[in-house]
């Protein structure tokens, strides 16, 4: 970038050399006072919108001379060789020194990656968010998942990873993160709601979301794109209360009919009014029997017993 710049300002400093020359394809004509000048950009380069103001951008590869020592830009192979190596860049960086700091990044398929990757650590060092160009959506995700392991309830970690691994992962799982927008999410919403019940597809978006809301908080985007994306939750419909005669009845039925092995984990639902996920969710460090209570920390709510071998409600 800056090489095209210095090449532009030297050119445009230098009419004789630009002054009979006609433009041609890939070329671009600028008028100074009293002087056409014609400058010759790389065209894909003049596609670019706005190059980052700072840092320069140059090619590089990993040979090394006899002495083991980088060729890094210097690589004769590069200048023979428009293949060869990859697009870098470099930047100057302030430091708490008050040194010069500078960053290098290599390994950029193209000039506009190097470009984009430049662009977002300047954007990084002046709102004080970095977003990785290279941090593909689902090693995101997986990351998520694995650091929130211990501070979850894990009843809602287990939530959040089966709705990463059977619907967000193969949705979301090779975009970068940086360009990862509200209308991928909105599609993916519509094609899941045409296969699957609206609950499902609110609980796996709303994961999608308080992952996102995570890199947000952690500096590491700038914006939740699913902040607005995602379908309202669904209104639960109401519940009534089984009597106690109806809750035997169910009991008598399944011990009849089907012999039912979960008998034991019907009642304690039945006496506590647990739900599914909490009762699935107990320890063994959660059951006092001596206090006649379920509950701890890793189910949240201390669960009384109602009636002993009687019926409790909601
Ligand atoms: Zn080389």
């Amino acid at each position: 970038m800056d090489d095209s710049l210095s090449m532009l300002q030297a050119l445009a400093t230098t009419p004789c050399r630009a002054a009979h020359h006609a433009p041609s394809l890939g070329e671009t004509s600028t008028s100074v006072p009293h002087l056409e000048v014609v400058v010759s950009l790389p065209t894909r380069l003049a596609a670019t919108a706005s190059p980052p103001a700072r840092g320069r951008i140059y090619r590089a590869c990993g040979c090394r001379d006899n002495r083991r020592r980088l060729y890094g830009p210097r690589c004769p192979v590069l200048a023979a060789d428009p293949e060869h190596g990859s697009w870098a860049f470099a930047v100057d960086l302030p430091s708490p020194d008050g040194k010069r700091s500078t960053c290098r990044r290599t390994g950029h398929p193209t000039r506009e990656a190097a470009e984009e990757a430049l662009g977002l650590l300047l954007t990084g060092e002046n709102t004080g968010v970095y977003a990785d160009p290279h941090l593909r959506t689902g090693d995101y995700l997986e990351e998520w998942l694995a650091a929130r392991r211990t501070t979850l309830q894990p009843t809602t970690w287990a939530g959040y990873h089966d709705s990463v691994q059977r619907f967000l992962l193969p949705a979301f799982a090779g975009i970068r993160l940086v360009n990862l927008r509200s209308r991928h999410i909105q599609e993916w919403q519509q094609s899941q709601l045409a296969l699957r019940g609206r609950p499902t597809v609110y609980r796996a978006g709303s994961t999608l979301r308080a992952a996102l809301q995570a890199a947000v908080r952690a500096r590491r985007l700038p914006y939740n794109p699913a902040l607005h994306a995602i379908i309202k939750r669904p209104t639960a419909a109401e519940r009534t209360c089984w009597s106690p005669a109806q809750a035997a009845a169910f009991l008598r039925h399944n011990h009849t009919f089907h012999a039912d092995q979960l008998a034991d984990l019907f009642e304690v639902m039945l006496g506590t009014g647990m739900r599914r996920g909490e009762v699935l969710g107990l320890h063994w460090a959660d059951v006092h029997l001596m206090d006649r209570n379920l509950g701890g920390p890793s189910c949240g709510t201390p669960w009384s017993w109602v009636v002993p071998g009687g019926v409790g409600c909601c």
